[in-house]
């Protein structure tokens, strides 16, 4: 079964090899090591002015960056589960919170969260995602950092990354914190999250927010290449080899090429099917289709055609279906999983299958380089 869900995504071999070897202490130089290099490597993809790693899922760095980075009232952008989850985790932590709500297809506009701040002199911090999985769009998050800033600096921009570092180039000239999760971008099994921040956000920490995601505490020991608490040895040996690897093969800058060449011949496809993308603005992480049978596609992809995609949530039930671009994914792969969609449209006796998707996809996303070869 090729498992084509936007988190989790599979985990190269090798990955899984060096993930194999003995368990190591966590407060030894052997170890130490290992997270200096972590962290080196990690640097240089989040080009962030310190990164942390937790031992959590992507959910645990988002309460670390609201609790520690908010200190009043949240402005969360809500277009999807994991925006509506910012302002969740505000109000949980006895924060107050202002939330902008949009169906799962629209991004924020800059307009609207300029108002927002302007109306609302308490809000110091600004919550949003840089690739809202829940619909599979992209915010225009630069922009939105952008403007905030000039509107007032000290106001701090908190970006879930979690579907997008990793997948695509982020400009983290306006963020101060960007949040990034090991299950999906970055080809992990699940249990660690990574924070990049600036130097104002390190300054808003202070004596940091709370115990175990106290970002001080974290900050001070992690410049020392060790963890306030037991540090997630084996994943973070895991993301080591994702990142060497990675550097390796001329870094992530060629991944994401790849990724963003391989979403668009995918998207493409599809609509040359007659399916709809669903986003205003698709993310590059996953390729999102809103139909009538999209229950029906999902099941016929896995019974028949060995293809895992996943469905929606809440109101979107049964309603769209999510194809996985994270990742290093074999295009020989994709192209199955668009003629296995053409196949089970043919199946529901929406349309005569004649190798159209395969064939979009292939004019979409090997012609350019054919031709370059031709020369
Ligand atoms: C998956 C996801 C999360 C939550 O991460 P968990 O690891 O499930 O806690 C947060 N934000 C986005 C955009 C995600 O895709």
């Amino acid at each position: 079964m090729l498992l084509f869900t936007p988190g989790p995504t599979p985990v190269p071999e090798s990955v899984r090899l060096a993930m194999a070897t003995p368990t190591l202490h966590h407060r030894t130089p052997e170890f130490e090591a290992i997270f200096a290099e972590t962290r080196a490597l990690l640097f240089n993809l989040l080009a962030t002015d310190e990164v942390i790693m937790l031992a959590s899922t992507g959910t645990g760095a988002m309460e670390a960056a609201v609790t520690n980075l908010c200190h009043d009232t949240l402005l969360s952008i809500n277009s999807g589960k994991f925006g509506e989850r910012f302002g969740k985790i505000a109000l949980a932590s006895g924060l107050k919170n202002v939330e902008i709500k949009h169906e799962w297809d629209t991004p924020a506009s800059v307009e609207e969260v300029l108002e927002a701040v302007k109306a609302n002199p308490s809000i110091d911090a600004v919550a949003i995602q840089v690739s809202e999985s829940a619909g599979g769009l992209r915010h225009p998050v630069e922009e939105i950092a952008a403007a905030v800033k000039a509107v007032n600096p000290s106001i701090m921009i908190i970006a879930d990354g979690i579907t997008a570092v990793g997948v695509e180039y982020v400009d983290i000239a306006n963020i101060d914190c960007l949040i990034a999760g090991s299950q999906k971008a970055l080809m992990l099994p699940p249990g660690l999250s990574i924070l990049g921040l600036s130097y104002a956000a390190i300054e808003k920490v202070g004596d940091g927010k709370g115990y175990y995601f106290n970002l001080a505490s974290e900050i001070k020991k992690q410049k020392q290449n060790t963890t306030a608490y037991t540090a997630a040895t084996t994943l973070i040996i895991g993301l080591r080899a994702v990142l060497q690897e990675s550097e390796a093969s001329g870094g992530f800058g060629v991944l994401y090429a790849a990724t963003a060449r391989r979403a668009k011949a995918t998207r493409f496809a599809l609509e040359a099917l007659g399916l709809h993308s669903y986003p205003d603005t698709p993310a590059r992480s996953m390729t999102t289709i809103d139909d009538e049978n999209a229950q029906e596609i999902r099941d016929l992809l896995k019974t028949e055609f060995a293809v895992n995609v996943a469905g929606g949530q809440d109101h979107l039930k049964g309603k769209i279906f999510r194809i996985n671009q994270m990742g290093l994914i074999p295009t020989y792969e994709m192209v199955w999983v668009v003629n296995a969609v053409e196949l089970a449209l043919a199946k529901l006796g929406r349309r005569e299958f004649d190798g159209t998707a395969s064939r979009v996809f292939n004019e979409e996303y090997f012609k350019s380089s054919l031709k370059k070869e031709e020369k």
